[in-house]
This record gives structure tokens, C-alpha cells and sequence, in this order.
């Protein structure tokens, strides 16, 4: 298949969230398939382009009132095109957020923009691909714009596949994106679930799939990171981690008590998050002895000044146990999930989530309220030993499903107890964490079958 993707974010070049790792992993992984992959992007004057190789301008087309050059380059060993319209709507300093600046385009504009100069940049290159993949409301609008404007002028060999990472925004540029295309994912099979009843996805249901997102295990992969003080693979996973959990205590300038669990907390401080469970997660395990670190950025100033001052009052107490790293740092997420026993994500939504993923790579048993792809990816020590045998998985974590103190105490303090009253175990759970393969591998192959599907007749 030769498969387009349309999308404002790539990792590492331009990220903001999941999105920008999805399109580099997935293009990735069906490139190892044996696919043809390219992805359309545009040109912001923020992109890293020490990770782009043998960047150069290629060509350029006029179009939409201003000149677009087309730039190319390897990410990743993909190969990706930047469009960059003379008129300067992507060189404002940011991926997002104009609609606060004083320039005359919104977000929303720019991002339509983007979307039908992509297209017409393939009309105008002769690409006949396979597949458009399209990724959340920024380009939503190549789904409708292709069948309208493109494919009855010659463009139209492709059947358009739309991913939704996350449903909270662009709620009419979904919708549209849903009737228009042949086939749409979203990221987990529960999130799928959960948000069937949405109007726009409950019209659309027989062609909407869940996939869960994978990580890519060259990056996050304790045995060969260069963020760890000491690597290791499942054969050291106690000195490793020993290791791993002196430097973190180092770092975050405070004693290392080995004898107690280390919980570790890597998110973004918001309500998806679940703020006020995380609060609680973190008095429960100090309460129960743990040692605690957290690394959040919170986008919200009233959030960030909260945990700044849960941090002063808990620090009176509990000097020793806990650390709290107020910002983004991502040498240190590595280090957390790779010197914590417990990772801990009780998210009020999830449509996928990575930290867990993450964590159970690094040995790290992840503790997690039971939503979108957290429900997926965590099987509970004492109540899914039958859900993870149906999903050729052992059991790697602990669950919770309420949103008050009661339910995250309870998964919580089986985690701990655990750890304290047998750690056979726990190691053996911990084990289990470790051998199980949450690379692209097996997703790749089901968006390629969703591709597939995608363009049988109709
Ligand atoms: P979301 O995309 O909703 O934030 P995910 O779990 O899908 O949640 O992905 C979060 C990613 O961002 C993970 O790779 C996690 O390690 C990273 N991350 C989150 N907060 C921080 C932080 N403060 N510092 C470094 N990395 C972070």
C-alpha cells in the first residue's frame, strides 16, 4: 500500500501530544511492513530540524491565494513534506494557539488551509496514493474537501481513513470527517466503546475502529537508554532498578529508603488526568510509607499554584519520602518510570494513554482507574487473570473504577501490600509487566488490515 498521512503533529520534530508519536510509530512500523509511507506536514518555523536529514526545497504550487514551497526530508526514515505558504500562517512561533495572537487566522483556519494544500499538493505532484490517513479535527476537513473538490478532477485513486486521538475537541470537524471517510480509528477499543454514542461516531459505528497505540521500544527501552544511570533487561530488573532509583533520589534531592515502594507519578496536570485523584494517590502511599515522586506540567496556573502548595504542607511531614518537579523534563520521566515499583495514572478519561505502556516496559507496575485504553492495556493482579488470558496477556497491574478516595485507596493498597507483604510476588508481577509486547507491532497490522478493508468496493 502506499499510505499518505495528513497531520499537523510528527514526533520528534513537531510534538505536542500522542497524535505527533502516533503518525511517526505507525508510518514506521508499516514502512517494516513493507508499506510506502509519506506524511504531509507544515512547515513551522518551530520544527526541530536537527532531527529532519537531507531537508531541502523540492518545489512549490500557488494556491490559495499565496505560494506554497514544498520542502522534503527524512524523519525518522520517513519520508515527509513540509508545506510552507509565503503568507506566513506556520511561522508564528508555535503548532497551536494563534487564535490568541494578533494575526487575522485562527487555528481552525490554518489548519483547514493545511488540509486542502495537501491535497492539492498530491493533485498537483501526480500522487495517486492508496490510502489519506488524516488525524483529529486539525485535518479533518481533507476527508470532505477530498471527495468534493479533488477526486472528481483527478485525484482519486485514495479511500480517506480518519483517526480520532482525542473527541474533547473539534466536535463538527469529527462529525464531517466521519461521514466522509471509508474507514476511521480511534486509539483504544474501550474509548471506542465509551464514546459510541456520540452522534457523530454512533452514525458511523460499523466503520469505526479501536487500536490501541503502541511505544516504540528503541525509545523507551530500559535495556539500552541513555537517560539511565545502568541499564537492564529482565535478568538484572532488581539491581537495574536499584540503580536507577538511587539516581532518581539523587536527582530529586532527597534520602533513597529502599525498604519502602517508590510510586512514581509522569502527567499532565489536568482534569483528564484526574487531578484530585492524584492527590489522593499521592497522600494514600505516603500514608502507607512510600516514597513518592511526581513530575506534571500543569497548563493552568490555578492547578500548578494547588500542587505547589500541596507540596509546601506535605514537605512539613514527609520531608524525606516525597519529591514534587513542576514542569517537563523528559530525561527525568525516564528515570521515574525506571527507579519507581508503582506508576500511578488514575485518569478520569484515557483514549489510550502511553505512561502505562511505558511503565510496565521499564518493570514499573502501573496502578490505573479502569477507563479507555488504560481498561485495555491493565489487567488487574486479583480480578482479570481470565480478561488477560482471553488477550494472550498475564495479569499486570492493579484497576480501579469509582472517582472518590475509597476506590483509588483500595487498588492502591493492594499495589502496596504487595509489594511490602510478598515480594516474590511482586517481582514475578513485575515480570510479567516487562515480557508483555506493547510495540507497534501488532497494531500496525491492524490499521493495514483496516486500510485494506478500506478500499474494498462499495
Ligand atoms: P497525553 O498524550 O494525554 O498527555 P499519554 O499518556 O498518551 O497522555 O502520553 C503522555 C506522554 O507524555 C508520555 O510519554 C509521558 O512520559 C510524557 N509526559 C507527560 N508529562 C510529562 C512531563 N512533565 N515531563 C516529561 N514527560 C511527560
Amino acid at each position: 500500500l502506499h499510505i499518505v498521512s495528513i497531520s499537523v503533529e510528527m514526533a520528534p520534530i513537531a510534538k505536542v501530544g500522542g497524535l505527533g508519536d502516533v503518525v511517526t510509530s505507525l508510518g514506521r512500523a508499516c514502512q517494516e511492513e513493507g508499506h510506502k509511507v509519506e506524511v504531509i506536514l507544515p512547515k513551522y518555523d518551530t520544527l526541530d530540524y536537527s532531527a529532519i536529514q537531507d531537508f531541502k526545497e523540492i518545489t512549490g504550487f500557488s494556491w490559495g491565494a499565496t505560494y506554497n514551497r514544498v520542502f522534503h526530508g527524512k524523519v525518522e526514515d520517513i519520508d515527509t513534506y513540509f508545506i510552507d505558504p509565503e503568507n506566513g500562517m506556520f511561522r508564528v512561533g508555535m503548532i497551536y494557539g494563534t487564535d490568541y495572537l494578533e494575526i487575522p487566522m485562527t487555528d481552525a483556519e490554518r489548519f483547514g488551509f493545511f488540509s486542502k494544500a495537501a491535497l492539492e499538493f498530491m493533485l498537483q505532484s501526480k500522487r495517486q496514493p492508496d490510502i489519506i490517513h488524516c488525524h483529529d479535527w486539525q485535518t479533518a476537513p481533507c476527508a470532505k474537501a477530498y471527495w468534493e473538490d479533488y477526486a472528481p478532477y483527478g485525484l482519486n485513486n485514495p479511500r480517506v481513513v480518519f483517526t480520532i486521538h482525542n473527541l474533547n475537541y473539534g466536535a463538527e470537524l469529527i462529525q464531517e470527517a466521519m461521514t466522509y471517510s471509508q474507514a476511521a480509528t480511534t486509539v483504544s477499543r474501550t474509548y471506542r466503546d465509551e464514546v459510541s454514542g456520540h452522534e457523530s461516531i454512533h452514525e458511523n459505528i460499523g466503520k469505526f475502529h479501536g487500536v490501541v497505540n503502541g511505544i516504540d521500544p528503541d525509545i523507551w527501552d530500559p535495556a539500552n537508554d541513555d537517560f539511565l544511570p545502568r541499564y537492564y533487561d529482565e535478568t538484572e530488573v532488581i539491581e537495574g532498578k536499584a540503580a536507577c532509583r538511587e539516581a532518581l533520589c539523587a536527582y530529586s534531592n532527597i534520602p533513597n529508603k529502599p525498604g519502602v515502594p517508590m510510586v512514581g507519578i509522569v502527567t499532565r496536570l489536568t482534569p483528564q488526568k484526574g487531578v484530585h485523584l492524584i492527590k489522593r494517590g499521592v497522600m494514600r502511599a505516603l500514608e502507607r510509607g512510600c516514597q513518592v515522586i511526581l513530575l506534571g506540567t500543569a497548563p493552568d496556573p490555578t492547578i500548578q499554584q494547588d500542587f505547589d502548595m500541596m507540596f509546601h504542607q506535605l514537605k512539613q511531614n514527609h520531608h524525606d519520602f516525597m519529591a514534587f518537579h513542576l514542569y517537563y523534563n523528559e530525561p527525568l520521566s525516564h528515570l521515574i518510570y525506571a527507579g519507581s515499583d508503582l506508576l500511578l495514572v488514575p485518569s478520569m478519561f484515557e483514549p489510550c494513554g502511553l505512561s502505562q505502556l511505558i511503565a510496565m516496559r521499564y518493570g514499573t507496575v502501573p496502578v490505573v482507574r479502569r477507563t479507555g485504553g488504560l481498561n485495555d492495556t491493565v489487567f488487574d493482579y486479583d480480578v482479570d487473570h481470565k480478561k488477560a488470558e482471553w488477550e494472550g496477556m498475564k495479569p499486570n497491574g492493579f484497576s480501579f473504577d469509582g472517582m472518590d478516595d475509597g476506590a483509588i485507596d483500595f487498588a492502591l493498597d493492594r499495589a502496596i501490600n504487595l509489594a511490602y507483604d510478598k515480594p516474590k510476588d511482586f517481582r514475578a508481577l513485575q515480570a510479567n509487566c516487562m515480557s508483555q509486547d506493547w510495540s507497534w507491532n501488532r497494531p500496525a497490522l491492524e490499521y493495514i488490515e483496516i486500510y485494506h478493508a478500506a478500499r474494498k468496493p462499495y
